[in-house]
Formats: structure tokens, C-alpha cells, sequence
């Protein structure tokens, strides 16, 4: 699903925030990015992602090599291919939970009636039936970020990236999001996550450690998700 050859992000200034990281993720994998701040972590989500180009190396994503594709055609792979969940939601203020998940499929080509359609169906899905109509300011952290991943899967994404998801919530919360993303993955969706919570990398099938732009450590915890599945 992912392949990054020694790839390195340099941005403007001279920070190297990736200093040659090669990572294979294969498809079904529920993988766990952790290190401390500062280590390239989001630099990374954003690479693997297709939000950012690196500097130098390869990145593949589902089989497509990214480096060989225009703008129009990264940003049609990333809206089919890849959902994205956030430490601070990214839902848009004043507007209903149904309209900000429709809205995530604006570019999917489908009609609004399905679009609508398929976000009352993810919405479901999150367990957020009950709250199709309320604004962001009236759910709770976990609640806005379950509406947060319903819009990131409501076009089916193979793929599903989450930065530090659990990083605003208290520990309910987080964990009944984090009960969320492994529902997802049981259903077949790649997940990666960032996290800096111990607690939650070490209950996941794979630990990818970063520091200083670089992949020190990466842990097969051995857990029954990665049965049979090929990296
Ligand atoms: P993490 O998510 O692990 O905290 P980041 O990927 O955000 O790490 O940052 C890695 C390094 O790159 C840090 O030194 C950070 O200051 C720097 N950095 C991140 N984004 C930018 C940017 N847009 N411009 C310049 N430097 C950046
Ligand atoms: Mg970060």
C-alpha cells in the first residue's frame, strides 16, 4: 500500500525533517508511527500522505508512483485513495455533522443525494446516528472526531492516515476513538497512526519509532492483525 525509498524532506531553512527513511506498509497492516516531537512524524503523514512532496527518494501509494504524477492527478489519488483524521478535527464551525462529512466527497463525482446518502451511512457507522444535525460546537471531542473519521471514510479509502487522533480527547475518548480505527482496519482499511501515547503504540500490531528524520526502530509486536499479511 505505501513504499518510501530513502526518502528525505528538507524544508525551506535547511531542517532536514526526513533524512532518508525507507518504510513498506502493506495492505491490511494497522501500523503505529511514534517519536518524540520535533522527529518528523507529521512530515512524514504529509509525505506518505501526498500532501507534501519529498525533497528527494520515492514514494508509492497503492501502487502509483507519486513523483510521476501532476498536481491534478495526486490530489484525484489522495481524495480516492486516502482519508485523513487530524489532532484538532478540521471540521468546518457552524455547519451541520451530515454536511461536514457530505461535504468531504465534493470532488468524488457523486450527486449531492448520494453524497448525503453515504454520509448518513458513515455517520452510522461511528455510532453517530443521533447526531446528524448537530454543529461541531455542540458534540464532544470524542464526537467530533468520530465525525471527523466518518468524513475520512465515507468515500471507502483503502488507505485511512491519523495524526495524533487521540491527542485533544481525555482517555475515554481517545480509546473509543481508538476502538474506531481498529474497526476500520478489521474491515480491510490500511491504518496508520501517529501517536504519542505509549500505551496505544504498544497495543498495536506494528511500532515504527522515529527520531531525528530516521526510522530507529521498527517492532512486529507480534499481535494476530498481522497474520498473513505481506509487508
Ligand atoms: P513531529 O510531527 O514528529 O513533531 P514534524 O514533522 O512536525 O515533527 O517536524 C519535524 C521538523 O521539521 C521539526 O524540526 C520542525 O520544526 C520542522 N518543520 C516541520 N514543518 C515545517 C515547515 N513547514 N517549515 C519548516 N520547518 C518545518
Ligand atoms: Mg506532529
Amino acid at each position: 500500500m505505501i513504499s518510501l525509498t530513502d526518502v528525505t524532506k528538507v524544508y525551506a531553512g535547511g531542517v532536514a525533517a526526513l533524512a532518508g527513511v525507507s518504510l513498506r506498509v502493506g495492505r491490511g497492516e494497522l501500523t503505529a508511527i511514534v517519536g518524540p516531537s520535533g522527529s518528523g512524524k507529521s512530515t512524514m503523514l504529509n509525505v506518505l500522505g501526498t500532501l507534501d512532496r519529498p525533497t528527494s527518494g520515492s514514494v508509492h501509494i497503492d501502487g502509483h508512483d507519486v513523483g510521476r504524477l501532476g498536481d491534478a492527478e495526486l490530489s484525484a489519488l489522495r481524495s480516492s485513495r486516502i482519508g485523513f483524521v487530524f489532532q484538532q478535527f478540521h471540521l468546518a464551525s457552524g455547519v451541520p455533522a451530515l454536511d461536514n462529512v457530505a461535504d468531504g466527497l465534493l470532488y468524488s463525482g457523486l450527486r449531492a443525494a448520494e453524497r448525503r446518502r453515504r454520509a448518513a451511512a458513515a455517520l452510522e457507522r461511528v455510532g453517530l446516528a443521533h447526531r446528524m444535525d448537530h454543529e461541531p460546537h455542540e458534540l464532544s471531542g470524542g464526537e467530533r472526531q468520530r465525525v471527523a473519521i466518518a468524513r475520512a471514510v465515507a468515500g471507502e479509502p483503502p488507505l485511512l492516515l491519523a495524526d495524533e487522533p487521540t491527542g485533544a480527547l481525555d482517555s475515554v475518548s481517545g480509546a473509543g476513538v481508538m476502538r474506531l480505527l481498529r474497526e476500520l482496519h478489521a474491515a480491510g482499511t490500511t491504518v496508520v497512526i501517529i501517536t504519542h501515547d505509549r500505551e496505544i503504540a504498544e497495543g498495536l500490531p506494528r511500532q515504527v519509532r522515529m527520531r531525528d528524520g530516521r526510522i530507529t526502530e521498527d517492532l512486529d509486536q507480534g499481535h494476530h492483525a498481522l497474520t498473513g499479511v505481506a509487508r
